[in-house]
């Protein structure tokens, strides 16, 4: 039998990392699901087009994590589940169909994977992921806390109050709530207090770059324990310098491999769901913000390979 070579990363129809097309959910290990809706921008939009572009920059994922000693590409079922019927006009509509479809990948035993598309699109998936675990765990990496009140008088959900509602919904274990990466002007003191308030453990770029990563990633792994864990990624977390194509950039960021560093401190952690948001392709020209994007999303299926292969294994010394 002739063999037949793979396809070249700059030929053929684009999925997340060529899985497999499967809009119907069934029995997979991973579905990888897109949201492109951005109409909850508080400044510039462009979010709306991050799943296409991710999947576009996924190609270069060759398949082993030479870090994590995985291949999450065929030790796992994943498969890209396509994107939800958002409704740009309509935001509680967007929401609903968000729900309907990560219900029924829940349903059949999926782990999701969720590319943004605006901040706002966590809300949604934190109520079916909670509906099926329980109150969550969550690791919240953003420059920002998206724990305002109403960003827009009378307006409860747009992209910087996904948190302030999602704890008020229960959905989120509050003795595990951890925000990393939050910096910037912020419009006063009151919107750190209200995220305090609200239960979160704020670790600042400030406080962050007083530790080594590892003291970071202990005191989270600590917080945490083995509650199932929900990881939540703005993209804006991240240095301009590193990911320019963002909404609302804040200066003074993780780097790149600060990040991946973060991501793979989980390891071993009861991982159940991760979303990556806030990728803005009009603002990356290079790509590089979805390249980083990408990568982050392969180290989250590195992250749920390990956890297939050793159910409940502890993390070696
Ligand atoms: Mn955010
Ligand atoms: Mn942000």
């Amino acid at each position: 039998m002739s063999y037949t070579p793979p396809l070249p990363p700059f030929a053929g129809i684009c999925t997340f990392a060529r899985l497999p097309y499967q809009p119907a959910p069934i029995a997979a290990d991973v579905a990888i699901l897109g949201v492109p809706y951005d109409s909850s921008t508080s400044y510039r939009s462009g979010t709306r087009l991050g799943p296409r572009t991710l999947r576009e920059q996924s190609l270069l994922l060759w398949g082993y994590n030479n870090v994590l000693k995985v291949a999450p590409f065929t030790t796992l079922n994943a498969v890209d589940a396509g994107d939800v019927a958002v409704v740009p006009v309509d935001i509680l509509a967007t929401h609903r169909a968000i729900e309907a479809a990560a219900e029924s990948w829940l349903n059949v035993g999926a782990k999701l994977i969720t590319l943004g598309g605006d901040h706002s699109i966590t809300l949604p998936l934190l109520r079916r992921h909670a509906a099926k675990y329980g109150p969550l765990a969550v690791l919240h990496f953003d420059a920002h806390p998206d724990t305002w009140d109403c960003e827009y008088p009378g307006q409860r959900y747009s992209h910087g109050t996904p948190f302030v509602r999602a704890i008020e919904e229960g959905l989120i274990d509050r003795e595990a709530y951890v925000q990393l990466g939050i910096r910037g002007p912020t419009s006063g003191p009151q919107d750190y207090v209200d995220a305090l308030n609200l239960g979160a453990r704020m670790i600042t770029m400030e406080e962050f770059r007083q530790h080594t990563v590892a003291d970071v990633i202990a005191e989270i792994r600590q917080r945490i324990g083995s509650r199932p864990l929900y990881m939540t990624f703005d993209i804006d977390c991240i240095d301009p310098a590193f990911a320019p194509g963002t909404g609302t950039p804040e200066v003074g960021g993780f780097t790149s491999f600060e990040a991946l560093q973060l991501v793979r401190g989980m390891d071993g952690m009861n991982c159940i769901g991760f979303d990556l948001v806030e990728v803005s392709p009009p603002f990356d020209p290079t790509a590089i913000t979805s390249i980083l994007g990408a990568n982050l999303v392969f180290e989250f299926l590195s992250l749920l390979c390990l956890q297939t292969k050793s159910a409940g294994a502890t993390r070696p010394a």
